[in-house]
């Protein structure tokens, strides 16, 4: 009995990507697919969309596990606290995320875009099912789209106002990264005019998410984003891709009835259909694939249904895709992980000279010295200021064979975590004893063991 192809009449779908030549959009509608990527993505999609909301919620060590107060410029990182002077994590996270991209594409390709990017998590697991849900998956929401009228204004309705409350909620879930999760919830029982800057990020967000979701979309991929275009440099001939075994699918033989002389690749066109960014992945790797697997269970299904094996398009290196063996270990990967090595090393030196608190000592503006009652006395500022977690007390010791005296108001003083303090030190000497500038040292000892030489230099006139 002959077989039933499942065959696609390729009308209006080109393969050749959302814009076309004129630079025009033509705006993809991905038909439904199932299988076992779908699946491992929606799982990773919940996980990342569960973390995403409940993190500013955890609490850890008494602060949200991630929390950027800008205003305050203090920074909350699962249990470890920052403040203004520690510009140099930044430094350290964003060249350590930097190198784990690209060391993560040398060897596994776009998976960051296909898995983890926020753009496609929250398009594909949030935006898309709302669309699928009001206008009907593919075939029924083109032909709804031709047939126009009143079904398709409401729904086009519907679908607009979903996605602007959808991108509502998302902004706000961002904003509690930056504005604690009760001052938010203050800030919207509040009028707007009341915290002006707070309101207009959240209008911006929400207009800049929805102008996103429900219309840019894979434009932000395929135009905007430079970590796609990057891929050319970073992917080799063995790292692992979405890709069509051209070997075994080609010729394609559509429609046909299979014979010894015709490829896998039956033409069925289920592989473009799916695709979000409306490519045909049996054209090559292209700087359009997003690597989200779509392709890889839509071709699976179908040769299932041919009873043929699975993976004419699947995960490989274009040289397994070629026949030949992949190579995991090759020269681009030890100069990545040399780089590698200087950045665990740089961060390590740098974290290990990083202190729970910072102790410095400033002149008093003005004179650097006065001459009171035959005493010379220099006026200091000692800033104090706990960047640990918890709250810390500190003791401060003068230095005791320098000849000077100190006059310090408070010895022993308890700081809150992120909170700061400045102490009047006056230091005097009679002016008969002074022979010329004296350096010296304070000691400040922290609760929690860590401690600090804080140096300034008494000076007078010379002599
Ligand atoms: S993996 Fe396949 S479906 Fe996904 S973007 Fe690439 S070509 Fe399109
Ligand atoms: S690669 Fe697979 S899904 Fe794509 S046209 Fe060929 S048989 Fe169909």
């Amino acid at each position: 009995m002959a077989r039933k192809l499942p065959v696609l009449s390729d009308e209006g779908i080109t393969g050749e990507g959302s814009l076309g030549r004129d630079g025009r959009r033509r705006a993809p509608y991905p038909a439904d697919v199932t299988g076992r990527f779908v699946w491992a993505r929606r799982i990773v999609f919940a996980v990342l969309l569960a973390l995403w909301a409940a993190l500013p919620w955890i609490h850890i060590g008494g602060h949200p596990a991630v929390f950027l107060d800008i205003e305050r410029r203090q920074f909350f990182l699962f249990g470890a606290t920052a403040n203004a002077q520690d510009t140099w994590f930044l430094f350290f996270c964003l060249t350590g995320m930097g190198f784990l991209l690209i060391v993560a594409t040398a060897l596994l390709g776009r998976v960051w875009c296909g898995w983890a990017c926020p753009q496609t998590v929250f398009l594909e697991a949030l935006f898309r099912p709302i669309e699928r849900l009001i206008n009907g998956p593919r075939n029924v929401a083109l032909k709804r789209k031709q047939q126009g009228g009143v079904d398709r204004l409401w729904r086009t309705i519907v679908t607009q106002v979903v996605y602007f409350i959808v991108a509502f909620i998302v902004a706000h879930g961002f904003l509690v990264y930056f504005v604690s999760v009760p001052r938010l919830f203050a800030m919207m029982r509040g009028s707007p005019g009341a915290h002006p800057e707070a309101f207009a990020w959240a209008a911006v967000m929400t207009v800049l998410l929805y102008g996103n979701f429900a219309f840019f979309r894979e434009q932000l991929c395929v135009v905007i984003c430079p970590y796609g275009r990057l891929q050319s440099v970073l992917i080799d001939d063995d790292s692992l891709v979405v890709g069509y075994d051209e070997r075994r699918g080609e010729p394609r033989a559509r429609g046909k009835k299979r014979t010894a002389d015709v490829g896998d690749c039956v033409d069925c066109l289920r592989c473009v259909v799916v695709c979000p960014t409306a490519i045909d992945i049996r054209e090559g790797l292209q700087l359009d694939c997003i690597a989200c697997t779509a392709c890889i269970d839509a071709c699976d299904e179908v040769m299932d249904r041919l009873g043929l094996p699975r993976g004419l398009v699947r995960y490989d290196s274009l040289r397994g895709l070629r026949g030949e063996k992949r190579r995991i270990i090759r020269p681009r990967l030890f100069i990545y992980s040399a780089l590698v090595t200087i950045w665990v090393v740089g961060a390590t030196f740098a974290f290990r000279a990083r202190t729970s608190f910072e102790a410095t000592i400033i002149r008093f503006p003005g004179l650097p010295y006065t001459l009171y009652d035959d005493n010379l006395q220099n006026r200091f500022r000692l800033r104090m200021f706990n960047k640990a977690g918890n709250r810390q007390s500190y003791v401060i010791d003068p230095p005791t064979s320098t000849g000077l005296t100190f006059d310090i108001p408070i010895t022993n003083i308890e700081l809150d975590s992120l909170a700061g303090l400045d102490i009047p030190v006056t230091v005097s000497i009679n002016d008969k004893a002074f022979s010329g500038d004296k350096p010296f040292l304070l000691h400040v000892t922290a609760s929690d063991g860590q401690e600090k030489h804080v140096s300034a230099t008494f000076v007078g006139p010379k002599r």
